[in-house]
């Protein structure tokens, strides 16, 4: 089971899923009435948000820790925050050193995290691409081990089996809705969906600024994108140049991708939890956001999303249910108080 395959298949999501079981698997997928009413079928929330660590990437990250050849000293890689938070657990339990490189942009909350979590935390540039430099630079400086947030099959398969779950407890699901950003989530959960019911739409939805997949699956090839400041900012990021697999996959199975504006992330961040009552992170929303947009076709049958995390900036949070107006680097977010 150690063999970095090229491509990812059910097989290696059922093999993940032996990896998790009782670790990080069987969240709760309840379904959300608000939303149904507004999309006109059964609308399900996969609660990922509730894992150990607050966010899906413990899946992935367990499973590739789980697949490190023997005698691995010590594990490194890039992250927006959840993947660095995945990594030092699965790091923890197996013992090893583990080093998270992370740009300026990522919130304090997910840093203190990653530390409590006993990793390293290296914070440099202010971009995905510079952290990534750094990580590669620690391969060869340390002899550490690089983990990829989205782009390495081990990882793809774990995040695969919330597509596996979601699948088993709702087969009738017909729409998935998953948040979009290096594809590792989307690409593990298109294979595992489309091998068990090749007739279920998934469809990517992501921010409209720095839509790094939607952009390079237009282009017909990876292309960079320039970060910027966002309430989704778990979905910031380039899927990297040499992307070997999760644009592929993505590219390949996605029935669509679909933006979202920061205005509609923040209506939908306000209706989760008003009528959810559930605390989730911007970049959780997105397939909610887009619903309420009526940016996607009417659904045919049931449709489910999932409620990647939870890790964001409390203080942010209030001032979002609050109906407050959020600055984002040079943008504002115009607020309004819910049900106004
Ligand atoms: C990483 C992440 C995503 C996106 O996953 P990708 O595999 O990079 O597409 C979505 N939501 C949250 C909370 C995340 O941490």
């Amino acid at each position: 089971m150690q063999q970095a395959k090229d491509g990812v298949t059910l097989a290696d999501i059922m093999a993940a899923q032996a990896v998790l079981r009782g670790v990080a698997d069987a969240t709760p997928l309840v379904p959300s009435p608000y939303m149904a009413a507004r999309c006109g079928q059964d609308f399900l929330l996969k609660l990922e948000n509730m894992q150990p660590i607050g966010a899906f990437k413990l899946r992935g990250a367990l499973n590739a820790v789980a697949n490190l050849p023997k005698g691995t000293a010590g594990v490194t890689c890039c992250s927006t925050g959840n993947h660095g938070r995945g990594v030092a657990y699965a790091a923890a339990q197996r013992g090893i050193r583990a080093v998270v490189c992370m740009s300026s942009l990522v919130p304090q909350a997910k840093v203190d995290g990653i530390r409590a979590l006993g990793a390293e935390v290296v914070i440099c540039g202010t971009s995905q691409d510079q952290a990534q430099a750094e990580s590669q630079r620690l391969v060869q400086a340390e002899g550490l081990v690089e983990i990829s947030p989205f782009d390495d099959p081990f990882v793809i398969a774990g995040q695969g089996t919330i597509g596996l779950e979601m699948l088993e407890a709702r087969p009738d699901l017909d729409t998935l809705l998953v948040p979009l950003s290096g594809g590792g989530l989307a690409a593990g959960v298109a294979v595992a969906a489309k091998a068990i019911k090749p007739g279920i739409e998934v469809i990517g939805v992501t921010m409209d600024r720095g839509a790094a997949m939607h952009l390079s699956i237009a282009a017909g090839h990876p292309v960079e994108v320039e970060e910027v400041p966002s309430l989704a900012d778990s979905l910031g990021g380039g899927i990297g140049m040499h992307n070997r697999l999760s644009y592929p996959i993505c590219r390949d199975l996605l029935d669509d991708t679909v933006l979202v504006t920061e205005e509609e992330i923040y209506h939908a961040m306000q209706v989760l939890f008003f009528e959810d009552r559930i605390v989730a992170e911007g970049a959780c929303v997105v397939g909610l956001a887009a619903t309420l947009a009526g940016k996607l076709p009417a659904p045919r049958g049931p449709v489910g999303t999932i409620i990647t995390g939870r890790n964001l900036d409390m203080q942010m949070f209030h001032r979002i249910m609050a109906g407050d107006d959020i600055q984002l680097g040079d943008t504002l977010v115009k607020g309004r108080r819910y049900g106004t």
